[in-house]
Formats: structure tokens, sequence, C-alpha cells
């Protein structure tokens, strides 16, 4: 395993962008809305990098296809959450081709949120199919399939504390 960003590393870029967000959402209704599987420990963490009052809902979505190419087909389980009027900030992982968070952004913008942005904590744009704007982003990666830090392959490697490519 090659450690492509560590654990300080991630660390001290969330606690850059939970000041940013807090600057950023002073006096809002701020939702975070948690992709799974994936975002779910850069959520917790960048959570506790915010400062400001805020609440977290989560959002499964499959996207079909094999484990390591986007189909751009998208499923999204059970969320019944009305976020109309609320500052909504989708909270994901990475983001590669775009088309999996293209269909999130739609589905939920379609509820006329009162704000509606997206964090990433990784953008492989190398490999994007459309454009997705990221308002909040932790780093720029090379086209590589990474794990760890919630990303998984095969559901393996979501524990590690950094960021790694697997040999
Ligand atoms: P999309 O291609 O639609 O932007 O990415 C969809 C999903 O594919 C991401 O949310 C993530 O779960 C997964 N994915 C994309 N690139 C990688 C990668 O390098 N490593 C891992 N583990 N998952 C990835």
């Amino acid at each position: 395993m090659q450690t492509l960003i560590s654990a300080d590393q991630i660390a001290e870029k969330i606690n850059v962008i939970g000041e940013q967000i807090s600057h950023d959402y002073e006096g809002t209704d701020l939702l975070l809305i948690c992709v799974l599987k994936g975002s779910f420990i850069f959520t917790a963490d960048l959570m506790r990098a915010i400062t400001i009052p805020h609440t977290v809902e989560f959002l499964k979505a499959s996207s079909y296809g094999s484990s390591t190419v986007s189909s751009g087909e998208v499923d999204i389980q059970d969320f019944t959450l009305n976020v109309s009027d609320r500052a909504v900030l989708v909270v994901e992982d990475i983001v590669d081709t775009g088309l999996t968070l293209q269909y999130i952004m739609k589905h939920l913008s379609n509820q006329k949120p009162a704000s509606l942005r997206l964090c990433s904590l990784l953008d492989k744009s190398a490999s994007r199919q459309v454009d997705i704007p990221l308002d909040y982003c932790g780093f720029s990666i090379p086209d590589a399939f990474v794990v760890g830090y919630g990303l998984d392959v095969d559901e393996k490697y979501r524990h590690l504390p950094f960021i790694g490519i697997v040999d």
C-alpha cells in the first residue's frame, strides 16, 4: 500500500474546511447530507470541525457498474427527508466521473432547498464526464483508484486512517 495523503494532512485540511463552512453558513439552518458509505468517516470528522449548530442526514446511493467503474445509473435508497428551505451541504468522499453526484444534486434541487452545495474530500478531475462544481474540496488527486478513510475496494480498507493506493 502506498500512502497518497497522510492522516495528519487529512486532519489539517478538515480543520481548514470546517472553519470555512462555519464562517459561510453562520446564521443558516445547515444540514449536512452524508453520502454513504464512503463519506461516513469524513462526515464524522468534518462535523467536529464545524463550530456552528448543524444537523446531519444520510443518503445511500448505489451506482450500478463494477466496483471500480461508475456507470452513471444511480439508485437513491429510502430517502424520504424533505430538504425544502434548508441550507443543504452534500458531503462526498470522492468525485470521479461526477455522474453519481450529478444525479444526487438534481434529486435534491428538485425539492427547492434554500441553498445546495457540495463538499468533497477528494477530486479526481482527470476522469470527470460532467461539470460538477466543488464548493469545498480537500485534495485534487491523480487518476488512480484510492482506498482508506472510508473508501473501499470490495468493502475492504475503509478503516485505514490515510488515503492510499493499493499495489
Ligand atoms: P463517480 O464516478 O460517479 O463520480 O463516483 C462514484 C463513486 O465511485 C464515488 O462516490 C466512490 O464511491 C466511487 N469511487 C470513484 N473513484 C474511486 C476511488 O478511487 N476509490 C474508491 N474506493 N471509490 C471510488
